[in-house]
């Protein structure tokens, strides 16, 4: 923690989001000012030149650094046991900028093959476009990556759980075989936030947050966190990815973000007991095909999320019966769940891909990329788990209409 003389480093998980990265301001406001502006003055052309030999730390210019971002960078840095995090404007500008900076023309990168799909289109369609080629292959079978590297493979790029299939992959065992090819991991942990997972305890190299999802929190803001285990590597993201390609998070964002990390832990306690609890209903429902939760024992990834999950985290994914239609019919019929992407937010959030964001795809296609026609995701908010039961049973029932 930077805060005051403090020394003491082993504090939990809670009084680091509430107190790590906190800096001292003069009037000694309790939460950070909103730092809204774009330079910085300075006493003296001296004064300035020193701050601009290393860019990476001081304040210059916002493109660069600010306090309000340099709070929760620090922040979420401290919450992932890295060495700093680098701020941008949306987890979409943490990715890209972190693709352009650690890959080059000719080099080759392994992926998950389900990804978010906005990232997957930045490795196929603009990566590609630059000479960078990509493999994508089943990595819950970790042999798969061994198999898929070739001589100028540089990078391993997935996330778990898989967005909506909820599957796992499992880190030591990918990291272990990417250290042997000395390849770069980097893994974007979104849908467990670091409550739930800190990938650099395995190894990894890079690990990348939408914090618009769970370390915002409240659905009220788009944004990214880069977290690296090196700090040689965060101040490379940091010149290259963010001060040249300029996806900066705005001061405001930053604050919001601040107080959305400082409750992150009990929001993930609610997210996970009422996610596990909700699972547990739904698993005993005979117009459930399946259900997927890492923290079911009946899960076919239970060992591996014992493993490298503290919690099940709040994300569902739920196969109904009666396939599109009964898909469109459930989600038409709640009353309390809202019909929306996105994820981490306090609302209980519901999508149909089938019917919402794939719906353009022809049906043969998608459901060979995992997106079957009954599936159903459920990021699980933080309502009364018992009103969440009560909507999905009443919407249940007119499933086969
Ligand atoms: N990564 C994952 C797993 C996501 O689900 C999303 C968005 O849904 C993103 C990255 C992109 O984040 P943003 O919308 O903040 O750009």
């Amino acid at each position: 923690m930077t805060k005051g003389n403090e020394k003491k480093t082993d504090y939990g998980f809670e009084t680091k989001s509430v107190h790590a990265g906190n800096m001292e301001n003069n009037v000694g406001a309790l939460v950070t000012p909103i730092y809204q502006t774009s330079t910085f003055s300075y006493p003296s052309t001296n004064a300035a030149a020193e701050d601009f030999e290393d860019l990476t730390t001081g304040f210059a210019y916002s493109r660069i650094t600010n306090p309000s971002t340099e709070v929760v960078e620090r922040k979420v840095a401290e919450l992932e046991h890295g060495a700093r995090g680098v701020a941008f404007a949306s987890g979409m500008g943490a990715i890209s900028a972190t693709l352009f900076t650690l890959l080059a023309s000719g080099d080759h990168l392994v992926c998950a093959k389900s990804l978010y799909s906005g990232t997957d289109e930045v490795i196929t369609d603009i990566l590609g476009k630059f000479g960078v080629e990509s493999t994508y292959t089943d990595l819950s079978d970790p042999n798969n990556l061994e198999e898929a590297i070739k001589d100028n493979t540089k990078l391993v790029y997935f996330e778990t759980p898989a967005n909506p299939t909820m599957d796992l992959i499992d880190i030591e065992e990918v990291v272990k075989i990417a250290k042997k090819h000395d390849l770069l991991v980097v893994i974007d942990n979104t849908f467990s936030s670091p409550y739930i997972t800190n990938p650099i305890d395995f190894g990894v190299d890079v690990v990348i947050h939408s914090a618009t999802k769970y370390l915002g929190g409240h659905g009220d803001i788009i944004a990214g966190i880069v977290v690296c285990k090196e700090l040689e590597m965060a101040n490379e993201i940091r010149i290259t990815g963010l001060m040249h390609l300029g996806a900066v998070m705005a001061p405001n964002t930053a604050f919001l973000l601040e107080r959305g990390i400082k409750t992150l832990g009990v929001r993930m306690e609610r997210h996970s007991s009422n996610a596990l609890a909700l699972a547990q209903w739904l698993e005993k429902q005979d117009w459930v095909e399946t259900v997927r939760y890492p923290f079911l024992e009946s899960d076919p990834c239970y060992e591996i999320a014992k493993k490298q999950m503290r919690l099940g985290g709040g994300m569902i994914s739920l196969e109904v019966k009666n396939g599109v239609k009964g898909g469109e019919n459930f989600m038409n019929n709640l009353k309390l769940a809202t019909i929306a992407v996105s994820l981490g937010d306090t609302e209980t959030l519901v999508e149909h891909p089938a019917s919402m964001t794939h719906s353009m795809i022809p049906e043969e296609s998608r459901v060979k990329a995992g997106i079957t026609n009954g599936q159903i995701r459920i990021s699980v908010g933080l309502e009364t788990v018992e009103d969440l039961i009560a909507d999905m049973d009443q919407a249940a029932q007119n499933i086969y209409d």
